[in-house]
């Protein structure tokens, strides 16, 4: 089989139909993924507007040609709309429509008052490597930092495609092509098959994106605690251990707080399991409140349990954050459903003497915590058995 432009171009308006419908499926199962939604109604404008550069043969030549050149430039707008979307980015809506209007004028103008095949070709060009080379800065500039690796390679993918345009634009056209892009020469020819292979690459970085994407989500999800958003316990346990790793490579001290509400299940008994979970978020908010450092580590251990990792925190100054914590909890209490709930805790802190681990310290809080109950509640007890408060 001779490989013609018309058959390439047949075989790239299949190609572009597969992808689009292959997209249209993932559609189906990833309904929550926006940018999604945008890229396949873009990829089925390719597939519609390659159709009508394969069928040109068979078509009136003015009304094909201006048709297949604004099903590219809208694709083309809405494959830029969704790179912004799945990237969080506010893309003023106004720009690349103002580009793709500028593109079609020029097309229309070099199509209809003064014909050129070749200046259209170098208009499709200038459109190709500016909406590509958007998406590339798009992509390298406003890349989340956990979605680093996608972003890069499908910003590679579109710099590739930046390139192709750009080179294209110094590509000689065949002198004898008239009108027909189809007698356009073999370099054009190339940037086309050249063209098509790049489509596949992008297919798969757009599908790079998403993946990535929800690795990202899910792996937040399996961390977090549904009630409260903090940590949860898995996840202040595996931080914890690399924290105080961490810490232990230096001088620096080491604090952890484990905090208890006072008689919560009188709380769920009086007001019910609904009002308990408002006021355990309610909690999780003022200790929120209280973590200022960064690197500070707060998380649920588990039901009325939450924990907190002070690095840099000595005895004295652990203490005062527990006194702090304590007096922001006594002085605002939790509101629920129009009632003030009072909601007072007991802290169980211990600071690392370099030997323990993340269990042998929580079971030393969690003993001095139980200290804390037996002497009355609503008080810091430190691990070496000395009360506090
Ligand atoms: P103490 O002062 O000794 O800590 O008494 P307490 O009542 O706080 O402790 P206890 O262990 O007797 O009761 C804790 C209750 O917390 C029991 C359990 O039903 C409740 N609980 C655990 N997880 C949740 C939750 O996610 N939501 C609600 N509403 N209650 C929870
Ligand atoms: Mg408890
Ligand atoms: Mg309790």
């Amino acid at each position: 089989m001779p490989l013609d432009f018309p058959t390439i171009a047949v075989l790239g308006f299949l190609l572009c139909l597969g992808i689009a419908m292959g997209f249209s499926l993932l559609l189906l199962v990833l309904r929550r993924q926006p940018a999604l939604r945008l890229w396949t109604a873009s990829l089925w404008l390719l597939s519609v507007s390659l159709t009508l550069i394969a069928l040109r043969p068979h078509l009136p030549p003015i009304s094909s040609i201006l048709a297949s050149n604004a099903a590219v430039a809208l694709s083309g707008v809405l494959m830029l709309y969704g790179v912004a979307r799945h990237l969080g980015h506010r893309l003023p809506a106004w720009k690349p429509v103002a580009l793709s209007i500028i593109y079609l004028g020029a097309i229309a103008f070099f199509l209809l008052v003064h014909p050129s095949l070749v200046i259209r070709l170098d208009v499709f060009s200038v459109f190709a490597v500016l909406l590509n080379g958007w998406m590339t800065w798009m992509l390298l500039r406003h890349a989340p930092p956990a979605q680093r690796t996608s972003c890069r390679l499908a910003a590679a993918v579109f710099g590739a495609q930046t390139l192709l345009y750009l080179v294209r634009l110094f590509l000689p056209v065949a002198p004898d092509a008239g009108e027909d892009i189809m007698r356009a020469g073999s370099p054009v020819f190339a940037t086309y098959l050249a063209g098509l292979i790049l489509e596949l690459a992008r297919c798969f970085a757009l599908v790079l994106l998403l993946v990535e994407r929800m690795l990202v989500d899910l792996q937040r999800l399996a961390r977090t605690d549904v009630l409260t958003g903090l940590l949860n316990r898995g996840a202040v346990l595996a931080d914890g251990a690399n924290l105080l790793q961490a810490v232990r490579r230096t001088p620096r001290p080491l604090a952890l707080l484990l905090l208890d509400v006072d008689h919560f299940k009188q709380i769920n008994d009086r007001w019910g399991h609904l009002a308990g979970d408002a006021v355990l978020r309610h909690v999780a908010d003022v200790l929120a409140g209280c973590v200022v450092d960064r690197e500070h580590l707060l998380g649920r251990y588990g039901g009325e349990e939450f924990v907190l990792l002070l690095p840099d925190t000595d005895a004295a100054q652990a203490l005062q954050c527990a006194d702090r914590i304590r007096g922001a909890l006594r002085g605002s209490p939790a509101r629920v459903d129009g009632i003030q709930v009072a909601v007072t805790a007991s802290i169980g802190l211990v600071i690392d003497a370099g030997r323990e681990d993340m269990a042998r310290l929580l079971g030393d809080a969690d003993t001095a915590l139980y200290r804390a109950k037996a002497e009355g509640r609503d008080r810091t007890i430190s691990a070496a058995a000395v009360p506090i408060t």
